[in-house]
């Protein structure tokens, strides 16, 4: 068990202190009002703005913190609710099982995680969205939560999210369903970001940044594969501070439905990265397709789809069923999809109205936020003829993998699909250096081949591949935290030499921490 002291707490603890001593009623009313206000969404960044009324209750703050000892978090007894979960941190991972139904695995997930699930978020608000660039945006993510996206999210994953609120707060954080609902939307909210700005007949707008993942995926069965079944595997791209609590791997069985397990950040109940299977043995993961701003207000968000999609599927037809209707384009990816019990695999393109499909038993699909089908490139201003660009660069590399394994078939396992991620060719210099043109993406190295190919802080920081029989037999995969290839990100020496980016201190920190190893994940694992 782990203890917090929190700003939040203290106030909260020091305000019911004045209310039991203050005589003046109205002095305590005042007081609460400003706590309400002051930490009405008591994660974002306040500023003290004293008046001469809150100098006098700052003083009284320090003066009780002087005189008198105060707990101030106290932790709730362990609930019943958390029978049955439990949390494993290894390699720089956090691996956690939740069982029973949704609301106790809401709370299983924000107790177990509530630390890591406050870190993430301040990270993201930090690197992503700061308010200083968008405005009062916490506030905003919540009014379109409620509005536009809570309407349209089923019971089960409704209690799901109240669960995680409950168990977060019982750790002494302050967040409530709609923090947590706005978390989970964090794809979808510029879907209605524009809606919502009309509805507030406000005459400046401000455009929120579309944020994009990068990712290098592949899946392989039949004639490519040592033993016929499927392989899957994928590394996620994005910053390495605003993405580097995404070290989560959740094993969920839910009282209805499939086991899951997927990888993501705390407070998702999804997984966003992403990188998800069933014990119905449906392996998806995938790569987000660039240049894609079609919306449509009335669709499903992407995160009820796919946790739909995964938790009630047990075949493709299903999840491409699941994941095309109604979608608000929100999120648009190749999402690469095998079901182990048929060995058939298959790459769904979607946009928002327009998707394309490829599907067989016998084939290597590989995936890297290049979009290849004509359905979706009418819906993208991505030019996909630019050779130099990540995602030219490493859809050669795969067409280079691919044409090696047809001719050498049989040969693709989870090891070769580990070298796979770690690949550091380079099609367009032709050296095998990692950059961001790279399967293992290093942008941090980036050597300006070009003009404004600038360093920067990203690139892949995971890896994970599983196969048909890990994931029929013990719900198994193997994840590496951190770059594929082993290499660690030292924060430090980036900042170095890059000091501009000192900004995105204190989260932009060591991935992983210290070096480690690829591991192995089961079902069967325990504390
Ligand atoms: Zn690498």
């Amino acid at each position: 068990m782990f203890r917090c002291v929190c700003r939040v707490s203290v106030a909260g603890h020091v305000a019911r202190w004045l209310s039991q001593l203050a005589d003046q009623k109205g002095f305590v009313r005042h007081i609460k009002k400003e706590l309400l206000n002051r930490f009405y969404c008591g994660k974002r960044e306040v500023k003290l703005e004293l008046s001469r009324l809150k100098v006098l209750f700052v003083l009284t703050v320090v003066l009780v913190l002087a005189v008198a000892p105060i707990q101030v978090c106290a932790v709730k007894p362990e609930s019943s609710l958390l029978k049955g979960a439990y949390r494993i941190d290894t390699n720089g991972w956090y691996y956690v099982h939740l069982e029973g139904d949704p609301y106790q695995i809401g709370y299983q997930h924000g107790y177990l995680l509530a630390d890591n699930i406050q870190e993430s978020w301040n990270a993201c608000i930090h690197v992503y969205w700061s308010e200083s660039s968008f405005g009062d945006w916490w506030y905003a993510a919540r009014e379109i939560s409620y509005t536009y996206i809570w309407p349209k999210v089923p019971d089960a994953m409704m209690r799901e999210m109240e669960g995680i609120a409950a168990g977060v707060q019982a750790k002494g954080y302050e967040w409530d369903v709609l923090d947590v609902v706005a978390f989970n939307a964090w794809a979808d909210i510029d879907a209605y970001w524009k809606v919502w700005e009309e509805s507030q007949k406000k005459d400046e707008h401000v455009s929120l940044s579309h944020i994009e993942k990068g990712c290098s995926a592949f899946i392989a069965t039949g004639s490519y594969t040592v033993d016929g079944g499927i392989v899957i595997g994928h590394n996620t791209w994005a910053g390495y501070a605003g993405d580097g609590y995404w070290n989560v791997i959740f094993d969920v069985k839910p009282k209805n439905g499939h086991r899951i397990v997927y990888q993501s950040t705390g407070g998702c109940i999804w997984s966003g990265q992403d990188w998800i299977y069933n014990d119905a043995g449906l392996m998806v993961c995938e790569t987000t397709l660039p240049g894609m701003g079609t919306y449509n207000v009335n669709g499903i968000p992407v995160f009820v789809r796919i946790r739909n999609a995964m938790q009630y599927g047990s075949s493709i037809d299903k999840f491409i069923g699941t994941m095309t209707y109604k979608s608000n384009g929100a999120y648009s990816n190749e999402w690469l999809i095998g079901d182990a019990k048929t060995g058939e695999i298959c790459s769904l393109q979607l946009g928002c109205y327009t998707w394309d499909i490829e599907r067989t038993y016998n084939g290597f699909i590989t995936s890297c936020n290049y979009p290849k089908g004509p359905n979706v490139r009418s819906e993208t201003t991505f030019n996909w003829h630019t050779p130099w660009t990540s995602s030219y660069s490493r859809n050669a590399r795969w067409n280079e993998l691919k044409a090696y394994y047809t001719a050498n078939p049989g040969l693709i396992d989870c090891s070769v699909g580990m070298q796979f991620l770690s690949d550091h060719k380079d099609t367009w210099t032709g050296a095998s250096e990692a950059s961001s043109r790279t399967l293992c993406g290093h942008c941090e190295a980036e050597t300006n081949v070009r003009p404004g190919d600038l360093p920067d802080p990203s690139g892949a920081y995971d890896g994970k591949v599983t196969c048909s029989a890990l994931v029929q037999s013990e719900m198994g995969m193997w994840g590496r935290w951190g770059h594929p290839c082993g290499t660690q990100f030292d924060a430090s020496v980036f900042l170095t030499l890059h000091p501009e980016y000192s900004w995105q201190l204190p989260y932009l920190h060591d991935i992983p921490e210290t070096s480690v190893p690829w591991t192995y994940f089961t079902k069967d694992m325990t504390p």
